[in-house]
């Protein structure tokens, strides 16, 4: 693709800069929840820069927008694409950047007068974050048939507010249906948000799936009282079987090794008092793993060892699974078209599992998908702080233009 028209790096650069505008926090960074106000505003900013692109836009039931530019022949689309909504103190980059540079990928291609064989579709997808509304990802989950339409619509965000009423309110509630999308195939662009690229000076990440997730909850019921008079071996002490599965999940993670990650992340005890024993205790466990079988072992693990922990120390155990997704591998012959394509251009490459969940893991179940990092500074994200250098920005688009004309052309 020596011959590929290269995208214009001052106009993505800008309109990274303008969508973020929109819920622009004091300090920098955006909040940007998704249907909200804001989003409204930056999704209809979007959407115009789509009709000046001569793209043809439909909205389907959940709030996904779609825009297509026509190839020469009446096939399924090669689909790109994010999201635009943001956590409450979210960055410019997440998400907002695989939106933009596929609009900047169709601009560059309707400069030069290029049509593909096949369509160009540009889309962002309603709620990604789960900031709001949970799941995240939903808008994907429910494109793809992941997820019915009534109970997605029935889903009551943080602040009362349903996502059905948020989006008559704000003018997203489309005609296109969702559940069996006609797709070619699916490439999403993406900051890292993690510190893998920047750490090791690669330009590109060739992203080969999405690591597998578990959340539990535990809760634990001991018995409170007197720090100065209750003899040790006396004690129901929540606090402390809550501190022994931290440290086992730390081990855990240590123990399997290769990609297992293990995180305790929220503990609330109660009454929360420097002498008072605690008497209860809610904690989250956090597991992750790009394998699925050892996610599962690693789950059952922690399940055995805060059973048995528990009747130790004479607490009473409940738990529940908060969220739970398996790994999804990306399709191989796409992760390599993206691969070869940043080295032909002559970036450095590095092959890796995406951390965080996208949007891409739910397409995946319809159609080939893969997605193509670029570095964050620090790893760095949903954060007003999170920062991509604007060469990597060019780059991850000039990828992302090479990508999406390869496979919109390619014969068959
Ligand atoms: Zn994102």
């Amino acid at each position: 693709m020596n011959g590929a028209p290269r995208i214009n790096a001052g106009r993505l650069l800008e309109s990274l800069e303008a969508l973020g505008r929109f819920g622009a926090l004091p300090g920098g960074g955006t909040n940007r929840l998704a249907l909200s106000d804001a989003d409204r505003a930056a999704r209809d900013w979007t959407v115009d820069r789509m009709h000046a692109l001569d793209m043809t836009v439909r909205v389907d039931a959940i709030g996904n927008v779609f825009a297509t530019y026509a190839g020469t022949e009446q096939r399924a689309p090669v689909l790109t694409g994010s999201h635009i909504d943001t956590v409450r103190t979210g960055g410019l980059y997440d998400g907002n950047y695989g939106v933009l540079a596929g609009l900047e990928v169709v601009a560059t291609l309707r400069e030069a007068g290029l049509r593909t064989r096949r369509p160009i579709e540009v889309a962002f997808f309603t709620n990604e974050e789960g900031a709001r509304f949970q799941p995240d990802m939903l808008g994907s989950l429910v494109a793809v048939g992941g997820l019915p339409l009534a109970e997605a619509l029935a889903t009551r965000g943080i602040d009362g507010a349903t996502v059905g009423e948020e989006l008559q309110r704000i003018g997203y509630a489309g005609q296109a249906p969702v559940g069996a999308p006609q797709v070619d195939s699916f490439i999403e662009l993406h900051i890292e948000q993690g510190p893998v690229l920047h750490q090791q000076g690669v330009d590109i990440g060739v992203v080969e799936g999405v690591q597998g997730i578990c959340w539990l909850e535990f809760t634990l019921e001991g018995c409170s009282n007197h720090a100065g008079t209750t003899p040790m071996v006396l004690r129901r002490d929540a606090g402390l079987v809550a501190a022994r599965i931290t440290a086992f999940a730390h081990e855990l993670a240590l123990r399997y090794g290769g990609r297992q990650l293990a995180t305790v992340g929220a503990v609330e005890l109660r009454p929360n008092l420097v002498n008072v024993i605690a008497q209860r205790a809610v904690m989250t466990v956090d597991l992750r793993n790009t394998d699925g079988a050892a996610l599962a072992r690693a789950e059952a693990e922690m399940l055995g060892f805060a059973t048995r922990c528990a009747a130790e120390h004479g607490v009473v155990l409940g738990h529940r699974r908060l969220a739970r997704f398996d790994p999804v591998a990306f399709d191989p012959a796409l992760v390599e078209l993206v691969a070869q394509e940043a080295q032909e251009l002559g970036l450095s490459t590095l092959r890796l599992p995406s951390g965080a969940g996208h949007d891409a893991q739910m397409l995946a179940r319809v159609c080939p998908s893969a997605m193509i990092f670029v570095p964050s500074v620090d790893g760095l994200s949903h954060n007003p702080g999170e920062h991509t250098e604007a060469h990597h920005l060019v780059q991850g688009a000039q990828v992302l233009l090479q990508v999406l004309t390869r496979l919109a052309n390619r014969a068959g």
